[in-house]
């Protein structure tokens, strides 16, 4: 069921929101060779406790999964696509690497949901274009977000991107709504035609999130029953931001 945010809670996620990314961006500024996933991990627990509020992947139990998600952050390096696990083994940053930050925030009992993907040192060209065009396909999505729209607006601007720059699109995983459950009701495919799906109505509140893979689309679970890894082991980026629709556009909520 899609549901449609009051005023009163549309305040809650703009509050819950500029937390998010006020965390989110002291994470990526940790980011070094050397350091741990399991570091930014602690640091990501850390300031949401301090805050007062809740990490919204730890202990979450998805649909299927053989176990609950056992840390506050996902941490997905190179070839994790999302949902890397940061706490169980030891997951050093080196150069070179890409890695996906992505954290789901509890603020008074409202979710958002943010993921960003940073180099590691220098990383090689390819590599930087992978990061800015699907930094550029997610501001896309969110600039085809509107009132009156449909949700295949969304995935088309993102899946054009992808398309033109030979990009492996995942197709398995997609964006969705959030703001009372970690997921919620639509669906936002990266992918797919223009003007299909649900209309797009002001106070729906959306996580928009391109995943695009240096190689094929194709992705598997990892044995440890939450990473996805891309088949090909080619490497992969992840952008994603909680928005609000409203009838002119699409306001980002996880920024600060
Ligand atoms: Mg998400």
């Amino acid at each position: 069921m899609i549901t449609i945010k009051t005023k009163e809670d549309i305040a809650i996620l703009r509050e819950g929101g500029t937390r998010h990314a006020v965390i989110l961006r002291e994470l990526v500024s940790m980011v070094r060779l050397g350091i741990s996933a399991a570091e930014l991990n602690d640091r990501a627990a850390h300031l949401i406790a301090e805050g007062g509020d809740t990490a919204a992947f730890l202990d979450y139990h998805p649909y299927g999964a053989k176990r609950p998600y056992p840390a506050s952050l996902c941490v997905s390096i190179n070839d994790e696509i999302v949902h890397g696990i940061p706490n169980e083994t030891e997951k050093i940053l080196k150069e070179g690497d890409i890695v996906s930050i992505d954290l789901g925030l509890v603020h008074k009992g409202l979710f958002t949901d943010m993921a960003i993907t940073v180099p590691v040192g220098t990383i090689s060209p390819e590599l930087t274009k992978l990061l800015e065009y699907t930094k550029e396909a997610l501001m896309a999505g969110i600039k085809a977000a509107k009132g009156g729209k449909r949700i295949g607006d969304i995935s088309a601007a993102i899946e054009r991107i992808g398309v033109a720059h030979g990009y492996g699109i995942v197709q398995e995983l997609s964006g969705h709504g959030v703001g009372y459950d970690v997921h919620e009701d639509p669906y936002v495919p990266n992918y797919g035609p223009a003007g299909k799906g649900d209309i797009l109505q002001p106070g729906m509140v959306l996580a928009i999130e391109p995943i695009f893979n240096l190689g094929t689309r194709k992705i598997y679970l990892d044995s440890d029953g939450h990473t996805y890894r891309t088949a090909d082991g080619s490497p992969s980026a992840h952008f994603e931001h909680t928005v609000l629709i409203t009838k002119s556009g699409a306001e980002i909520l996880t920024q600060g």
